[in-house]
């Protein structure tokens, strides 16, 4: 019987839970076999494990600047009191429809806000939601676009997700999930049914190779006989995937599958999350190694990050005077603090792709 983590580490990483606002250790029993064949073969800390068990450096890597909300959300929320509306763009709204995942991303940069949401009976929350966003959609004729995002929506189940479609059914629906690789069984038959209806795009968080098994590759097959168009976007986080050659990897795979990848996020300076951030430099390494040595195929993806003002890009970069990193979209200008020296230890590629014999390392 494999150990997840030490007894120390894990009443450390509940107090945290209770005082800090952070998400609950919670894997599903799809992904928590890959990351138990991990541990069986590399020992704790692959890419899998860290996606979703806490280890010491949670509570031990810190940087100068870091912030709970760094995107500040609640900012965006155009109905006062009412914390599940966001919207940053005039054409597209974005509902948190549930809190819940099926798994718990230990990067997920929204871990105080979905640890914060009210938590009720969900079948009431979701209409709730709806009648509210509904309201706002009818006073806001330019939105065209609804994001479903959360939590995971997919987590909601069959049925509210059949009341949620059939009610934004004027509007054009994306919906965000890590279902696909926590719980691709959650995605059956009749779901997928509902998405080729209302002509769903679904876009997958999918942060490495490893996490695209034969199942998973089965369920995508499945949307794609439908014709549900799929696409991508992931973080770029260091102990995941912070190497040229494992994008690659997971863009090849992608693009096999009929996936487009739209965007790979720099992870925001958030709190807890140092010990998954990568150098600014790096960051910019990586993107070159990829730009340079793969088709366009592959490295037309964007890296972005997500700021209050919106996504900027590196060539949105204006100025960099020591750690901090200016940002310019439409006229306002966004601060972003590298991490602080020593912090950034590249990760092993024999660890990132511990399955692969053929990986030039
Ligand atoms: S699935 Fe998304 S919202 Fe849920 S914990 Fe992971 S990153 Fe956060």
């Amino acid at each position: 019987m494999v150990k997840l983590l030490s007894d120390a580490i894990k009443e450390m990483y509940d107090k945290y839970v209770e005082k800090e606002s952070l998400l609950p250790i919670k894997i599903s029993d799809f992904y928590m076999k890959k990351v138990v064949k991990e541990i069986e073969t590399i020992g704790t800390g692959g890419p899998l494990y860290l996606s979703v068990v806490p280890t010491l450096d949670k509570f031990n890597v810190f940087t100068s600047v870091e912030t709970r909300d760094y995107v500040e959300e609640f900012k965006h929320m155009p109905i006062s009191g009412v914390d599940y509306i966001i919207q940053k763009y005039e054409d597209r709204v974005l509902v948190i429809i549930t809190e819940m995942c099926f798994s718990h991303c230990q990067y997920c940069f929204r871990t105080y806000n979905l640890s914060n949401y009210q938590k009720s009976n969900l079948k009431e929350n979701i209409q709730r939601k709806i009648l509210v966003l509904k309201e706002y959609l009818r006073k806001n004729t330019n939105i065209r676009e609804v994001i479903l995002s959360g939590g995971d929506p997919l987590s909601i189940g069959y049925e509210n997700m059949d009341y949620v479609l059939s009610e934004l059914k004027q509007w054009n629906i994306r919906i965000h999930t890590r279902a696909i690789i926590y719980s691709p069984f959650a995605i059956d038959t009749r779901m997928i049914k509902l998405f080729s209806e209302y002509r769903i795009r679904l876009i997958f968080h999918i942060n490495h190779p490893y996490e695209i098994c034969d199942v998973v590759k089965k369920k995508i097959f499945e949307l794609n006989e439908k014709g549900i168009r799929l696409y991508a976007q992931f973080p770029l986080l260091r102990g995941i995937n912070d190497n040229s050659i494992v994008l690659l990897e997971l863009l090849t795979l992608m693009d096999e599958l009929h996936i487009r990848p739209l965007s790979i996020f720099i992870p925001d300076p958030i709190s807890y999350s140092a010990s998954f951030r990568i150098g600014f430099d790096r960051i910019l390494s990586i993107m070159d190694e990829l730009n340079w040595s793969t088709p366009s195929w592959v490295n037309s993806v964007r890296f972005v990050m997500d700021t209050t003002h919106g996504k900027v890009r590196r060539e949105n970069i204006v100025a960099r005077d020591g750690k901090c990193i200016t940002f310019c979209r439409n006229g306002k200008y966004i601060d972003y603090y590298d991490l602080d020296d020593g912090i950034d230890i590249p990760s092993d590629i024999k660890i990132l792709l511990w399955k692969s014999k053929k990986a030039k390392f």
